[in-house]
């Protein structure tokens, strides 16, 4: 590597919202003849297609995503990566994409972080580097089938925070539509869950709202999650309540959550179904996943009520402190539990 691409480069890291903005290098391999082949760095942000690629016709692609922090001392680390390529690999299986080689994500991650490592904002400015893998159908299919050939790439990109409104709540709307059905894709990270979600926001939006939450397909009485983070609440007794069902995306960022609560804050933690109808007793409602970290949400509106989450953004409330205790972990401010960073060297 080149010393000059080892400097910080001049950006304000302080303005950063979420959305992309190139870095210089990215990972790309490719599938082809039934193997996985040697992978590599690649300055392009370009990918050219067949026409009738997998990925274009019948949306064969899943994603995951995760973020390098940069810790007090300059140096930068990754929040359970392990994680990502299990569920990775759960997504590829699920639309017949054939999964990675063992070992073949986290390689690539630290590759193109390493070769980006400029592009990791520094510790005060609280931004990170977005990491965004994903694998995609690249052969042509036109009768419906597997592809027989994909790439895998990732790239990066810094971002700051992802609801530009975090302090004050986020409002959102219970949406008519459905997102997952049960034993359908709502567990797996794959790009259709989000392509059929985007009426369904820009609906949410047009009515005054930040965000769609959804409720269970079958009973549409359960809280299930939003487009692309899972539910937290809260009791007014400060036990902390998660949604479980088989139809949400499984959040490495929650997971982690549950297990700060329960491990280092000595919180109750309940992994439950989750009534709607439960909301108007919880004290506090947050949004977490990579993007979202964990961001408080002030209102719900269900069947023409507004149901207000007084003490989301409360600095004494559970999920503040849950949220101050995962970003110290993630930044190095506090010891992190059972090898959950992973240092870029
Ligand atoms: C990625 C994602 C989440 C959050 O998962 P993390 O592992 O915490 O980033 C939640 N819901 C959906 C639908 C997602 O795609």
């Amino acid at each position: 590597m080149e010393k000059q691409s080892m400097d910080a480069v001049e950006m304000d890291w302080s303005t950063l919202g979420f959305a992309y903005r190139d870095t210089p290098w990215r990972y790309h391999c490719d599938y082809k003849q039934g193997q996985w082949q040697e992978g590599g760095l690649t300055a392009s942000n370009h990918i050219s297609l067949h026409e009738s690629a997998g990925v274009l016709q019948y949306a064969q692609t899943v994603f995951e995503g995760l973020k390098a922090y940069r810790q007090k001392d300059g140096n930068i680390v990754l929040f359970r990566p392990e994680e990502n390529a299990k569920r990775l690999e759960q997504s590829a299986l699920r639309l017949g994409i054939p999964p990675l080689p063992q070992g073949r994500f986290e390689e690539a991650v630290l590759a193109v972080v390493r070769a980006n490592q400029a592009y990791v904002p520094p510790f005060e400015s609280g931004a990170s580097l977005y990491i965004r893998p994903f694998l995609y159908g690249s052969g042509p299919v036109i009768g419906v089938k597997p592809a027989e050939e994909y790439s895998f790439r990732i790239f990066t990109t810094p971002v700051g925070p992802y609801f530009s409104k975090g302090a004050t709540g986020l409002k959102l709307w219970v949406s008519d539509f459905d997102r997952a059905a049960p034993r359908g894709t709502g567990h797996i990270k794959a790009g259709l869950n989000y392509a059929m979600s985007l009426y369904a926001l820009m609906d949410a939006k047009a009515r005054g709202y930040d965000e769609n939450m959804y409720l269970d397909a079958v009973t549409r009485s359960k809280v299930e999650e939003t487009g692309g983070a899972n539910f937290l609440f809260a009791t007014p007794e400060g036990r902390l309540v998660a949604p479980a069902s088989g139809s949400i995306l499984p959040s490495i960022t929650k997971a982690s959550l549950l297990a700060v609560a329960r491990d280092i804050l000595g919180i109750e933690v309940e992994e439950r179904e989750v009534y709607a109808a439960e909301m108007e007793g919880f004290a506090e409602c947050g949004l977490c996943g990579t993007a979202a970290v964990l961001s408080p949400v002030a209102s719900v509106c269900w069947q023409g009520r507004e149901i207000s989450f007084v003490r989301s953004s409360h600095p004494e409330g559970v999920l503040q402190r849950l949220y101050r205790q995962l970003v110290a972990i993630q930044r190095g401010e506090q010891p992190a539990p059972r090898a959950w960073i992973r240092p870029v060297l």
